[in-house]
């Protein structure tokens, strides 16, 4: 079996966000306390015992205080059942969260070597020393299985590939630690069950859908996907910022070219939108948008959904 738990379905800056008053934020702080979601992030595991996180989002302390599977083991004075976490970009709702595990309990960082080099140069990740907690580059199109504490196998097969999208935020305009070539700033995962087979997709970030995009996922059981905006010039629209979903190298869910219309054709057993930022309006209950989403056989993401694959 594979497990799967929605650790945080929110953009950057989460449900409601520090210093927003949106639609949406002012709801989740007010009588919607439903719509409060922490930033993107999965955890999910082959035996139910060991974990491995997709990405570490900045709330990751509050998503482990909730999630009772990655609990210290009943009786152990100091224990995890993470044994790794995967990054799939240098993004801060990505990587802020290894801050928060720090206090000596080994695990493995498995990363594109451009997103170590992010790592490698802001000092403050040195906390996670190199003896407790390993950090291991992953090549694209190249699957590995990601070990548990004891070395073992963990019966588990990741694959990485290439997305569209773009660096981190606060690179642009500077240079790239990792050089400026090349991709493996934004990556796609497929996480494989060896024994079974059973698989899924993690997206949680990607301008816009190819052709191999496409094939790729054709015919997959269950797909994360990038449901940061709905329209391209949202936040533009509501007052709340400069960037359109594009300029920050995230595709719209509505729209000719949105994700929607994009995977519409193919066949996904079950597709979920993550990395949901609070502007966008699918995520409130009753709304046209949301209505919109869940016709075309979308779901919104939501913190805690536990899937078993
Ligand atoms: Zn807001």
């Amino acid at each position: 079996m594979l497990r799967v738990v929605v650790l945080g379905a929110a953009a950057g800056g989460g449900v409601p966000q520090w210093n927003c008053g949106c639609e949406v934020c002012r709801a989740a702080r007010g009588d919607q306390p439903e719509l409060r979601s922490t930033q993107a992030s999965i955890a999910f595991s082959a035996d139910g015992a060991h974990w491995f996180l997709v990405n570490a989002s900045p709330d990751l302390r509050q998503q482990l205080i909730a999630t009772s599977q990655l609990h210290p083991k009943h009786g152990a004075l100091r224990h995890t059942p993470i044994a790794g976490v995967i990054l799939t970009n240098g993004e801060i709702d990505a990587v802020a969260g290894l801050l928060s595990m720090r206090e000596g309990s080994p695990f493995a960082i498995y990363a594109h070597a451009k997103v170590l080099a992010i790592l490698k140069s802001n000092s403050i990740f040195n906390v996670l020393g190199e003896t407790n907690v390993k950090r291991i580059p992953i090549d694209i199109d190249r699957a590995f299985e990601p070990a548990l504490p004891d070395g073992a196998p963990s019966g588990i097969e990741v694959e990485a590939f290439t997305v569209p999208g773009k660096g981190a935020w606060y690179l642009e305009g500077k240079a790239h630690p990792g050089g400026d070539d090349g991709a493996g700033d934004t990556l796609g995962l497929r996480i494989r069950e060896k024994a079974s087979a059973k698989h899924f997709y993690f997206i949680a970030a990607c301008a816009h859908v190819t052709p191999e995009l496409k094939a790729r996922l054709d015919g997959a059981p269950l797909v994360f996907f990038d449901g940061t905006v709905w329209r391209d010039d949202e936040l533009i629209a509501a007052g709340l910022g400069a960037k359109t979903g594009q300029g920050m190298g995230h595709i719209s869910m509505s729209g000719n070219e949105g994700a929607i219309a994009s995977l519409a054709d193919l066949t996904i057993d079950r597709k979920i939108f993550l990395h949901i930022n609070n502007s966008n309006p699918a995520l409130l209950q009753g709304s046209k948008e949301r209505k919109l989403a869940e016709g075309a056989g979308w779901q919104i993401g939501a913190d805690g959904t536990e899937i078993v694959l």
